[in-house]
């Protein structure tokens, strides 16, 4: 199930990129994500790169040079596609020869120099744009602490409800509002009727909030009718990236029972930028959550034996904030919550498994989203609800200010790295969004 560790992981790797050689770099040559993207203020077409160091690697300009020649027919065609539908569905095959080869192109190696080709572009020259065309788009509540935190505030005596330990909760989210990074996010209006007041009203959102979570991009997918088996999940995950699903919780509080999250969640999700693949995650996976004993085992469809030694990925997220007046005032950032993605109930290989178990259909470039990414201790948790119990607890600011849900200026900033001894450090790049 797990990709194999090659020469492509080597942290001794150096490439002639120099600003990838940086240790702090999210984009060492041992990552390699894939993005899409064109020059700011031109009229150029969208195509892929590949982030390295401070730089983008144009995929189209290195197939116009013929530095992608000798890979086979249909994977030449994927890279120069303007979208990574195409390279996501030719499985994973493709983003490991894929990766393979861009790894040798952008190796530092004394024996021979770098192309002459212009096939660099500067990150800070770049629009990134969403990587994929995302058909559909399935969220998923796989972090128990997240489900307990969040229910106790509705339900305190009867936080869990009794499905949650047998399989992954989701909702069927909404496609075309998925924006990428640094896109403003409208306060949406909405319905919505607090305890004390007699009846519903339409206003914008008092409640705003942001919850961090890890997206999944589809790589091939299924057929009609045709489940994925545990043990090929993973062969169906291109890649992952971060998510931030906007949520109006007012709205959302009075409209999700019967049927869960409407219009509370659709007004707008954004994603970073580089979608980090599978290949490149190799080196940091773990064991999947370890249950309490006391916990049932789920059904034999949603394990395996990899699954349960490596279906877990040593991930750390990062939740930061900026308001107007920190902006006016100099402050950089205020850190809120820092959490470990290695901590989710469920696996993102359980995820996609229970998701096809009933025949429904994958596509390539569907984004599956984990759920808010919450641990068990204080500033681990991953939203605003959670944090200040439902606005019992406001946050103070750097700037004097008080936070229970989001203002109109805040900026919000979700990071994402893998960190191992022996390993380059792999970072995710950021996801950030202002609410206007
Ligand atoms: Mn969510």
């Amino acid at each position: 199930m797990n990709r194999p560790l090659d020469r492509t992981h080597d942290p001794n790797l150096r490439s002639w990129v120099t600003s990838a050689n940086q240790p702090d770099t999210n984009f060492p040559i041992q990552n390699l994500p894939f993005g899409v993207f064109h020059r700011r203020r031109s009229a150029e077409p969208s195509r892929i790169g590949v982030a390295i160091g401070d730089s983008i690697l144009d995929l189209a300009a290195c197939g116009k040079v013929g530095l992608l020649e000798g890979l086979p027919e249909p994977l030449q065609a994927a890279c120069v596609a303007p979208t990574l539908n195409p390279l996501m569905a030719l499985g994973s095959w493709a983003s490991s020869a894929l990766r393979d080869r861009l790894s040798e192109l952008l190796r530092w190696d004394e024996r021979q120099s770098p192309p002459e080709a212009n096939i660099l572009v500067a990150i800070a020259e770049a629009e990134l744009l969403l990587p994929a065309h995302i058909g559909d788009y399935t969220d998923f509540y796989a972090s128990i602490f997240h489900a307990t935190n969040v229910g106790k505030l509705f339900r305190p005596d009867n936080p869990l409800l009794p499905n949650y330990k047998h399989m992954p909760i989701a909702y069927h989210g909404r496609a075309s509002s998925i924006v990428p990074s640094g896109r403003p996010v409208k306060r949406p209006q909405g319905q919505r009727k607090p305890p004390d007041d007699p009846a519903p009203s339409f206003a914008p959102s008092q409640l705003l909030d942001f919850e961090i979570e890890v997206g999944c991009f589809i790589g091939a997918g299924n057929e009609l009718g045709e489940a994925i088996a545990i043990e090929e999940a993973e062969r169906h995950l291109f890649g992952l990236c971060l998510l931030n699903d906007w949520s109006a919780r007012d709205i959302q509080a009075w409209e999700y029972r019967p049927l869960g999250p409407f219009l509370a969640k659709s007004f707008a999700t954004t994603i970073s930028p580089w979608v980090v693949t599978l290949e490149a995650l190799a080196p940091f996976r773990c064991p999947a959550f370890s249950r309490p004993e006391t916990d049932p085992q789920p059904l034999p469809y949603l394990c395996s034996e990899e699954n349960a030694s490596w279906g877990g990925i040593e991930l750390a997220v990062e939740v930061l904030l900026r308001s107007t007046q920190m902006r006016a005032a100099g402050i950089e950032t205020i850190p809120l919550s820092r959490a470990s993605f290695a901590q989710m109930y469920w696996t993102v290989a359980q995820m996609l498994t229970h998701h096809t178990s009933n025949g429904c259909n994958l596509r390539s470039g569907d984004l599956l989203a984990s759920g808010t990414i919450s641990g068990e201790a204080e500033g681990t948790q991953g939203s605003l609800l959670e944090m200040t119990r439902r606005g019992d607890r406001a946050i103070a600011l750097p700037s004097g200010e008080q936070r229970t849900f989001l203002e109109d200026g805040d900026e919000v900033i979700l990071r994402g790295y893998c960190e191992k001894e022996g390993y380059a450090r792999i970072g995710f790049g950021d996801c950030r969004g202002t609410v206007v």
